[in-house]
């Protein structure tokens, strides 16, 4: 929005008003966080920034549950979805294919990266809110040796749903195949170690339960798994996965320009992640999570999903008849509080994040002006 500054008379932009954000990312950061942005400006070939990169790729590849020993991240700059079509384009073979798993609008993301590339694939579709089914899964594989990867979200955002990991990867791992999880929304503040689960490729973001500013997202994977992509020409220049691990990995420098500054600001995110600990941030979440759900069941709300598929960071709600969800959002946004969307599939539901630094006193105040804005509209009054 811009406007006439009062003594120059030049466009100026109005910042917009502070808001708790609700919604699923980008989320609200840390003072640390925001002031990184303001160091000093660089160039992205100076040392500095090399040692900024390997420093945010080792703490990345930590948080997916492994060591620099054996694995490495690539950094890429773009929001979750380059990570994600950087991977899905690159690590597939041309005599590949994979098994895109499907229960909402992230795993249909995944299925459109691998269409888009021409990418030959299978794709399961097991309807929004619906469970992964394992055995079907398991099916699927066996009865086609021909499927070297499969591809899966591991909390499904759209619908708040935590896909079982784990148990794909053991699948996965019993029949010989490669297993690659989008965890952009489920890093950091859900169980996930890429070890233990079996996961082949990692693809995370900086804005989500990370508590990054958007603009940086990242793979992790086996430094052999990398290294043999060398072999896999590649399907995409901006995004070819290989390029930037080479660049990254044996040249210490970026292969394009990344954003330095989101870069910095991730930095301190990582390490308030890594000081707060993934159990740490899970148990924060959590406890934010059950008191937000407490009110709304206090509200008389119904929730999309049974409690058993539930996140940490995601509660989606039906919006009560006789309210609109355009209404509802605008009445809190003016309330200091911006809540969220669902794709048009899942009818009039809403979504309530509590991801970032959200405190406990927001939760109670976002539950207070819920109560009010939805008795207000329901009584049909004009409201704000
Ligand atoms: C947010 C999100 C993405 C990526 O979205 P971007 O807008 O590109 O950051 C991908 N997968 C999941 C599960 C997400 O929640």
């Amino acid at each position: 929005m811009s406007t006439l500054d009062e003594v120059t008379g030049h466009p100026v932009t109005v910042p917009p008003q502070p808001s708790v954000l609700l919604n699923p990312g980008p989320v609200n950061v840390h003072p640390r966080v925001r002031e990184a942005l303001a160091y000093p400006d660089i160039c992205h070939r100076e040392p500095e920034v090399a040692a900024l990169m390997r420093d945010v790729r080792s703490k990345v590849t930590s948080l997916c549950g492994s060591t620099t020993e054996t694995h490495s991240s690539v950094l890429l700059t773009g929001s979750g979805t380059a990570a994600l079509e950087a991977a899905f384009s690159s690590i597939v073979p041309r005599e590949g294919r994979i098994l895109i798993l499907d229960n909402g609008n992230y795993g249909e993301r995944l299925w459109r990266i691998v269409d888009v590339h021409g990418i030959d694939h299978v794709r399961l579709e097991f309807g929004w809110n619906n469970p992964i089914d394992l055995e079907l899964v398991e099916q699927t594989l066996a009865a086609d040796p021909g499927i070297t990867h499969i591809g899966m979200v591991q909390h499904e955002t759209s619908t708040g749903m935590i896909n079982p990991v784990r148990g794909v990867g053991e699948i996965a791992e019993g029949l010989g195949r490669s297993v690659a999880v989008d965890a952009i929304s489920s890093l950091g503040c859900e169980q996930f170690d890429m070890m233990v689960d079996h996961v082949d490729w990692c693809i995370g973001t900086a804005n989500k339960c990370l508590e990054g500013l958007p603009g940086i997202s990242f793979v992790c994977a086996r430094r052999g798994a990398l290294e043999a992509l060398a072999d896999v020409p590649a399907r995409t220049l901006y995004l070819d996965l290989y390029g930037h691990y080479v660049a990254q990995e044996q040249n210490d420098s970026p292969l394009f320009t990344p954003a330095v500054q989101v870069l910095y600001a991730f930095d301190q995110a990582l390490d308030l992640a890594l000081e707060e600990g993934v159990d740490g941030r899970i148990a924060r979440y959590q406890s934010l999570a059950a008191r937000l759900r407490e009110g709304i069941r206090a509200l008389d709300l119904e929730f999309l999903l049974p409690e058993e598929h539930w996140s940490n960071s995601v509660t989606n709600v039906h919006v009560p008849e006789g309210v609109s969800y355009a209404d509802l959002h605008d009445e809190l946004r003016e309330r200091g509080f911006t809540i969220y969307g669902v794709q048009a599939q899942l009818g009039e539901v809403f979504r309530i994040a509590n991801m970032g630094q959200v405190d406990a006193q927001s939760i109670e105040d976002f539950l207070v002006a819920l109560g009010d804005v939805l008795g207000s509209l329901a009584r049909g009054e004009a409201v704000a």
